[in-house]
């Protein structure tokens, strides 16, 4: 029998107002894991309303900032306690496998953690405003903010987002996707039993086309965060727009991964991998774009392909598979659309590009990991998204024609340089046009180090010290120090107007 989830709303969990309801299938197995209320419009406007009245009445934006940051860290030792079950939760509803997942979440108390003390830490300013006057500046919440996430790292992406909102003070409205809602239904409660009041923190599970559309043309929000495709991105930032609603998006990518010729062959080679497949390679910044100096091109080509055969696919909960299944049977549709039209117009298939054979893989949605050459900037693989496990592989003849290729995208999220040669490292990932560049690594992340692409991936940033500013404004008070009195329309001296 499948779970059932509701909704999170004013601290209680209520079912859909319509009594409507979705389903969560395990994407490894195709067993029905929850049976998930589905937020309605007034569902999503009743959570606004109980998060504005969290705001407006204090309960957690005038906690102090030590208070709140105590209530994050034992959020985050609730957490730690709990990550082999989290990790199991996860890695069942979006067939991510086991071992990333718990690889994944031990980090992300360090998030509550950061953000506790970055809320404690802030310190105001105090401009020199002149003699008469002192001027205090300093950050205040926004209010209520909706967050948005998708399905690929459910919890990780939900963390980054709560930990900052709550740490500044916001009150905030969560919309899970609809494939990964379970983690962060759980991570509410969790907050809860930590000291975050009910009604801070409301949860609104449903589908991107209802629940999500709207929440991201509610009139009552202070901020959207949203990580997903660039096209959602799009549309939440042009209904955002009309209400000047300010928006953060994390949105696509199609990272490239540069080789040079001075590499240590092996190490490169077991990066790209890393880089290409974890997480069935459903990550905004798989390296998607294997570029090799031409030199080392047939050793690369050779190592990766074995390596690329050798992963071992199969059932996420076993700590031996490597590989997963993908989300969703639209998932690996789009996925085996996308190479067969590579194949069509001339790319070769040099591993994978099929379903995998097996008892093992028939109720599941695998798909072998995938390495394609020969595709030219003119293919649509070149820079559109597959969000799946396959990777090109492509030469390049100099350091010129490798940064070339590489900025040759629409978008900008992220970039791996490997080489050994530490002026070229720099010269290289200082002309890449890309929010984030790994040298000699990938897919690395802190909660504070700054998280945002370029181009077509995205408005400003997570993590960091900016990411904090972006949940808070400026408050400037001028405070009239002076002991002269002043009535300007009660004289005509020429008098000084400061
Ligand atoms: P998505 O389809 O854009 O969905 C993201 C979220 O938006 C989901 O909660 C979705 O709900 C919701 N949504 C869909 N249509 C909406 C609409 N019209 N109005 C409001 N909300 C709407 O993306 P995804 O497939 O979940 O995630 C994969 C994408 O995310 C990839 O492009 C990947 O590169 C990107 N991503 C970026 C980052 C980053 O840090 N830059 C990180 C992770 C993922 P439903 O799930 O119910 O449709």
């Amino acid at each position: 029998m499948p779970k059932k989830l509701l909704l999170h709303i004013g601290g209680r969990e209520v079912a859909a107002s319509d009594g409507g309801t979705f389903d969560v299938i395990n994407p490894a197995t195709g067993e029905t894991l929850y049976e998930v209320s589905h937020a309605t419009e007034s569902d999503v406007d009743a959570a606004v309303v109980e998060a504005q009245n969290a705001f407006d009445d204090g309960r957690w934006r005038n906690i102090a900032a030590r208070d709140r940051a105590r209530i994050l860290n034992k959020a985050a030792t609730l957490l730690t306690d709990r990550i082999d079950e989290f990790a199991e939760l996860e890695s069942k509803q979006v067939g991510r496998t086991l071992r990333e997942m718990r690889a994944q979440l031990r980090r992300l108390p360090e998030w509550l953690e950061y953000f506790g003390a970055v809320a404690q830490t802030q310190e105001g300013t105090s401009p020199n405003f002149g003699a008469n006057h002192l001027n205090v500046v300093r950050r205040v919440p926004l209010g209520v903010v909706a967050l948005i996430t998708p399905w690929n790292h459910p919890l990780l992406i939900t963390m980054k987002k709560v930990s900052v909102a709550l740490a500044a003070g916001n009150s905030l409205v969560i919309k899970p996707s609809e494939l990964g809602p379970a983690v962060p239904m759980v991570l509410v409660r969790l907050l809860e039993e930590a000291g975050v009041p009910g009604g801070v923190v409301n949860v609104v599970p449903g589908l991107g086309r209802t629940t999500g559309k709207a929440l991201s043309e509610h009139r009552g929000l202070a901020k959207i965060d949203f990580t997903g495709g660039t096209e959602t991105g799009r549309v939440i930032a042009a209904n955002a727009g009309k209400s000047l609603i300010p928006v953060t998006a994390e949105l696509g990518g199609k990272a490239p991964v540069l080789i040079f010729d001075d590499v240590n062959i092996a190490q490169a080679v077991a990066g790209a991998l890393f880089a290409a497949f974890v997480a069935t390679g459903q990550t905004c910044v798989q390296g998607a774009r294997i570029l090799v100096a031409r030199s080392i091109f047939d050793e690369v080509v050779q190592l990766l392909v074995k390596r690329t055969k050798d992963l071992r696919l199969g059932n996420p909960l076993d700590l031996d598979t490597q590989v997963g299944p993908l989300v969703s049977q639209n998932q690996r549709n789009i996925v085996s659309a996308a190479v067969e039209r590579a194949r069509q117009s001339g790319a070769t298939i040099l591993c994978g590009g099929r379903i995998p054979e097996g008892e093992q893989f028939t109720s599941g949605w695998f798909y072998e990991p995938t390495v394609i050459a020969d595709v030219t900037p003119e293919h649509d693989l070149w820079c559109q998204e597959v969000f799946g496990p396959v990777t090109l592989i492509v030469p390049f003849d100099d350091e010129n024609d490798a940064i070339a290729q590489a900025n040759d995208s629409p978008f900008g999220l992220a970039a791996s340089v490997w080489t050994r040669d530490i002026g070229r490292a720099i010269r290289v990932g200082n002309t890449l046009d890309c929010g984030i560049v790994w040298i000699n690594d990938h897919h690395r992340i802190d909660p504070s180090s700054p998280w945002g692409g370029f181009k077509a991936s995205g408005i400003g940033s997570e993590n960091g010290l900016d990411a904090y500013r972006g949940y808070t404004q400026q408050q400037s008070l001028i405070i009239n120090t002076a002991d002269e009195k002043f009535d300007w329309f009660a004289t005509s001296d020429d008098v000084r107007y400061s």
